[in-house]
């Protein structure tokens, strides 16, 4: 009889989320395989490497605490005191509506601390290289998943089979293994592209984390540490998708000079201060966020425009669903009750974020004049209600 490497939790995709979730099942006692056919880039200039930041906000640095990670990456988290939100959707491009969103209104953290991605899978992989409970293997997919009543078995790419009780499905907006279990998604296209890059400038970002909203698309400067002795930020910069080509194209003089027009210099003037990469747009949710066995996580479950530092910090609410789960029934993972629970509980708070964040989107992309002052209006009206800026703000930290 053929006999498989078999584990508790097979984890499909080694980006930053699969990487967490790996180190959250397995300081938790579960076995884990996780499996990427990628190798991750850990250094900031090389090839490929994730110049995107996150924000992990409160409730995703519990579950990195809990897992032993956080530890590692204290020191090279930003804190973000303060959302600033600017409108600049007048006739010319300068600040005609600046509220803030403070942390310490709502809790004695900080919202949350910023980290690049890069640094991030830098520290998961190191992390995890020291874990008895985690095997982590890079350069290796899915390839095949057979999934039945009592267990998941996974063709890998280099010809051996795993097999698990639980799957996890953190491999990405086009999941494979959502795709082998036929889940169905819908997804939603902008026409919209999203430059991200860091820069520095002259004036200190003080722990604000500043979008700017004209037209296109947000202008988001996210607090860095220095670099190279400078004070320096993360940049999403949306576009149309044709404007983001033309910026990705441009020489660099230029290309900051467009960014110094769109970001109103409120750091002074912008220095580009790393290669610039380009992300497609889109808001995408699969129809469950399960199949027999198998649980999807992170983008194979919700893909989301970066828009108020949601798109990761909903994959680590996935996690804690997944794990509260797990350890509250270790003998049941991956039952169909299990996973009819765990879709129960994070399906209708995916939708309902994956609308709000739409609705921001589609507000910011305005390049109608009449509707970009309604926007400003309606901004200054949220604002000015004590309780309501107090419930965006604890609902953007999934505080409720
Ligand atoms: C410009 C931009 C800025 C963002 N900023 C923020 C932010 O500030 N805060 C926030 O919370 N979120 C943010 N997000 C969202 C966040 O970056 C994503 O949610 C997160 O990186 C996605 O993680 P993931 O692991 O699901 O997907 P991915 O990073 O795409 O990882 C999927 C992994 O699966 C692997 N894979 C593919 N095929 C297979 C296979 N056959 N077998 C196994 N593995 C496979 C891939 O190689 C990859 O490593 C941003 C997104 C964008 C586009």
């Amino acid at each position: 009889m053929t006999t498989f490497q078999s584990y508790d939790i097979i984890v499909s995709g080694g980006g930053v989320a699969g990487l967490s979730a790996a180190a959250a099942f397995g300081s938790a006692g579960f076995t884990v395989l996780c499996v990427d056919p990628q190798p991750p880039v850990t250094e900031r200039d090389a090839e490929g490497s994730d110049l995107r930041t996150t924000a992990i906000l409160q409730p995703g640095r519990l579950l990195l605490e809990e897992a032993g990670l956080w530890a590692r990456l204290d020191a090279e988290a930003m804190p973000l005191e303060i959302m600033r939100i600017i409108d600049a959707g007048g006739e010319v491009a300068e600040p005609r509506v600046t509220k803030d969103f403070v942390a310490s209104e709502i809790s004695d953290q900080p919202f949350g601390w910023n980290l690049p991605n890069w640094l991030l899978r830098r520290e998961l992989v190191a992390h995890l290289q020291g874990m008895e409970t985690v095997t982590f293997r890079p350069r290796v997919g899915t390839a095949g998943v057979l999934a039945r009543t009592d267990h998941a078995r996974v063709r890998l790419s280099d010809g051996t089979v795993a097999q698990c009780r639980l799957l996890v499905a953190a491999d990405g907006r086009n999941s494979p293994v959502r795709k082998a279990l036929n889940i169905p998604v819908k997804t939603r296209t902008y026409g919209q592209k999203a430059l991200a890059f860091a820069v520095t400038h002259p004036l200190p970002h003080e722990n604000v984390s500043t979008e700017i909203h004209r037209s296109g698309g947000p202008f988001t400067l996210v607090p860095l540490p220095d670099y190279q002795g400078r004070p320096s930020s993360a940049v999403v910069w949306m576009e149309d998708g044709p404007e983001a080509m033309r910026l990705m194209a441009l020489p660099e003089a230029e290309f900051e000079a467009a960014m110094n027009e769109r970001s109103c210099q409120i750091l002074g003037p912008l220095t580009l201060a790393s290669r610039r990469t380009v992300w497609p747009i889109i808001s995408q949710w699969a129809d469950t966020m399960y199949g027999a066995r198998t649980a999807l996580v992170a983008e194979a479950a919700h893909v989301v425009p970066p828009i108020g530092a949601q798109g990761l910090n909903m994959s680590l609410a996935d996690q804690r669903c997944l794990l509260d789960l797990a350890k509250a029934d270790p003998a049941n993972i991956g039952s169909p009750e299990m996973l009819q629970r765990y879709h129960r509980r994070r399906h209708p708070e995916v939708l309902a974020r994956v609308a709000g964040i739409d609705l921001l989107n589609r507000t910011s992309q305005l390049s109608a004049q009449p509707l970009r002052d309604l926007r400003a209006a309606g901004l200054n009206a949220l604002y000015s209600l004590a309780p309501v800026r107090k419930t965006l703000m604890q609902l953007g930290l999934g505080m409720r």
